[in-house]
């Protein structure tokens, strides 16, 4: 009964294929997106079921589409994304991804089978990965910025999709600083040599939350300083369109961030945070976004200068 109604399917598929659905692929081809004139190389297994296929194909496309709400473009002219399915039974639609990065960028995606567009789009993974992508990283040492950047970015884009409220966002923040604090087993070392350390000792959370606090306070601090006027987005789309086919050390994208931006806040950061001995204090920049934690629930203030420039965080510029 499954192959015939796999057979169904494909014949479904085939005859739109006459009437010119040119973006999908059922013979296990490359899809081709566009958006501007940037391009998008979208490799999905046809080990999936060809239902399957059309719903990954969907979610792709969503979150490739949620990217582009941080430069109004992809980060690079042409990029690509493959999807391989895993038959682990586990509880995460996406147990495992990886990004490579080189002439053209890759983002490989391992998904289980069952995995439905719903749990897809709610997996922060997608974002996360795909977040990688905002700078000219080639994973040359203090992975806790590549890592800090994605895991700031991943609730971010969730919530400039519509996948969470702004509330539901800062809470998930508030939680991840939490796993941070709680990795306490290089409590007392610096963060640049947990982080160089961290796949053969383990201190993830303390990298990957320490890097996060880095990029919160640095667009905390743009905006503040510029009453709303300037931001992160547009700190990095600056270092985007200068240096996105340069690879780059990330005390040399600190060095650049300062200099295009005409600020001294990345470097000065990018000193305090590779030398820090624990996470710093988030509490200051939370407060000062108007956002207050009460028995370990966020509440957001409505007013104050604080809470309009928080809430332009989530906002869809582009
Ligand atoms: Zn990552």
């Amino acid at each position: 009964m499954l192959p015939r109604l796999g057979r169904y399917i494909q014949l479904t598929a085939m005859s739109l294929l006459l009437v010119a659905v040119p973006s999908r692929a059922e013979d296990g081809a490359p899809v081709l997106l566009e958006r501007g004139k940037r391009q998008l190389e979208l490799q999905i297994s046809t080990q999936f079921e060809p239902a399957m296929r059309h719903s990954l194909q969907q979610w792709v496309e969503f979150i490739a589409d949620v990217l582009l709400q941080v430069y109004g473009h992809w980060p690079r002219q042409s990029w690509q994304i493959s999807v391989t399915p895993v038959s682990a039974s586990s509880s995460e639609p996406i147990p495992w991804a990886q990004v490579y990065r080189n002439e053209v960028d890759r983002v490989e995606f391992f998904i289980t089978t069952t995995a439905t567009t719903q749990e897809l789009k709610r997996a922060w993974t997608g974002y996360h990965e795909l977040a990688h992508l905002l700078i000219p990283y080639q994973g040359w040492g203090d992975a806790w910025f590549s890592e800090g950047l994605a895991s700031y970015y991943q609730y971010i884009l969730q919530a400039r999709a519509g996948i969470l409220t702004e509330q539901e966002m800062w809470q998930e923040l508030y939680e991840g600083y939490q796993r941070g604090l709680s990795d306490t087993a290089f409590e007392g070392r610096d963060l640049r040599s947990v982080s160089d350390n961290m796949r053969q000792e383990g201190g993830f959370m303390r990298v990957y939350w320490s890097g996060a606090w880095y990029f919160l306070a640095a667009d905390a601090r743009l905006r503040q300083q510029s009453r709303g006027r300037h931001n992160l987005d547009q700190a990095l789309a600056k270092l985007n369109l200068c240096c996105a086919n340069d690879p780059m050390s990330a005390p040399a994208m600190a060095r650049k961030l300062d200099e295009l931006n005409r600020v001294l806040l990345f470097q000065p950061l990018f000193e305090q945070v590779s030398t820090s001995l624990s996470i710093p204090p988030f509490e200051p920049i939370f407060a000062s976004l108007g956002i207050t934690v009460t028995g370990g629930k966020v509440r957001l203030q409505s007013e104050g200068p604080g809470a309009m420039l928080r809430r332009q965080i989530v906002l869809k510029t582009r």
